[in-house]
């Protein structure tokens, strides 16, 4: 009898995707490929196919559909091109899947697991920031189950007392800071994507490294823990841990503060994912605290980094806000990594579309769509007007 789990990777090429497929390749006896995606990159998506013999690999972008078939050709593997095809291959059932396709473009997909009762270790925070309520409405209904692989709110999960929540007084999710934390706010305004990608901490893909910089990664983050977590947003704190070893905590009534510790390694909350309920070996550095010697604490600047206050303001507000703040901040952190341009821009370029918020509300993944189109062509003119 086969025992092996089955898996999906959706975003397999990507930062997640191949620190995901690190951990698999390791013990193939206990997992089995199913599907893998990518956006663009052929040769890694095939590459990455073959090796774990895949039943099926989709690209996102449909104009690379024939390079990846004669890419593929003689292997047995299907493979599949297009939006659509991400869907659909989300929906072929599996053990487990990975959420790790970057910005809004994962929510689909993701929604088509979650709709299909899927455990789903959960990195893409940006389907939760512009559909959080859809998605974990969605989870409710399909009895779905989604694990935070995002590091703090996997830390969350971790010391949560889900029995229990009314003993829960606060959550606290700890920041890096940045490559900038000790910036000032005029010298930002000249910094290159070269310098802002470069994060001290822990290596990713382009788009989360310029979200730390600006710090609107810890705005997404909180939109995200307001959903996964039953804790209201003014019981969501941010605290600055600049050597990114408390990966974040829980307090509770009487005092105790519970919190999940571990080197800067994405392969730890993706392996506690992978293998949840149970623990599996995962390939990191294990802490030494002797070593690391001093933890430290700052409170955030909201001035320096006003992605944090516009982030907060956007889940108070509620309705379409948070899902113009994602895609005006896809949009706007795209032409900065492209040069058009400047670091300043992203966050103006947000807080511009965020002024056309006008109290509507999400009915479906339909408006969410419309308003996430709608948002990216007010933001694409903004960035033309700068350029
Ligand atoms: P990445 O840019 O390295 O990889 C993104 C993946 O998504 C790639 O496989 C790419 O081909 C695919 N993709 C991109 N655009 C797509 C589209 N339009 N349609 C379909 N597929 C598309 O990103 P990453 O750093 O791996 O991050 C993935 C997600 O995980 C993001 O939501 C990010 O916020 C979250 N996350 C990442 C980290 C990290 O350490 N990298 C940590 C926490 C959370
Ligand atoms: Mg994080």
């Amino acid at each position: 009898m086969n025992t092996r789990r089955s898996i999906t990777v959706l975003g397999s090429t990507g930062s997640i995707g191949c620190s995901t497929l690190d951990l698999v390749e390791r013990d193939l006896d206990q997992w089995r490929v199913v599907a893998l995606t990518a956006h663009d990159n052929v040769t890694l998506l095939a590459e990455q196919a073959k090796n774990l013999s895949a039943e099926i690999a989709v690209i996102g972008n449909p104009e690379k559909y024939a390079e990846l078939k004669d890419a593929l050709v003689g292997s047995g593997i299907a493979c599949a091109a297009g939006a659509e095809a991400l869907v659909e291959v989300a929906k072929i059932p599996t053990d487990w899947v990975m959420s790790a396709i970057v910005g809004a473009a994962g929510l689909a997909p993701t929604m088509a697991a979650i709709e299909r009762g899927a455990i789903v270790g959960l990195a893409n925070k940006e389907c939760l920031v512009c559909a959080g309520d859809l998605v974990m409405q969605a989870v409710k209904d399909h009895g779905a189950t989604l694990l935070p692989v995002d590091s703090e709110h996997n830390a969350i999960f971790q010391v949560f007392d889900f029995n229990r929540p009314e003993g829960v007084s606060k959550i606290i999710l700890t920041a890096s800071g940045g490559p900038f934390r000790k910036r000032s706010r005029q010298s930002l305004a000249s910094v290159t994507p070269q310098e802002a990608v470069k994060h001290p901490n822990w290596s990713m893909g382009a788009k989360i490294s310029i979200d730390s910089a600006t710090m609107m990664n810890k705005g997404l983050e909180l939109i995200e823990a307001f959903h996964l977590f039953p804790v209201p947003e003014e019981r969501i704190d941010i605290l600055v841990h600049p050597q990114s070893v408390v990966h974040s905590m829980v307090e509770y009534a009487d005092g105790s503060v519970l919190a999940q510790l571990g080197s800067p390694d994405m392969r730890t909350p993706i392996a506690y994912s992978l293998a949840w309920p149970a623990r599996m070996n995962a390939p990191v550095k294990k802490l030494n605290l002797a070593e690391i010697g001093t933890l430290s604490f700052e409170i955030p600047d909201e001035i320096r980094f006003p992605a944090l206050r516009m982030a907060r303001e956007a889940l108070r507000q509620g309705g379409t806000a948070p899902t113009i703040l994602n895609a005006a901040n896809e949009v706007a952190v795209a032409a900065f990594l492209n040069g058009q341009i400047g670091f300043l821009d992203i966050t103006n370029i947000v807080e511009d579309c965020l002024s056309a918020v006008d109290g509507s509300s999400l009915a479906g993944l339909d408006d969410v769509f419309g308003i996430d189109a709608k948002t990216r062509r007010t933001a694409i003119s903004a960035v033309k007007a700068l350029v």
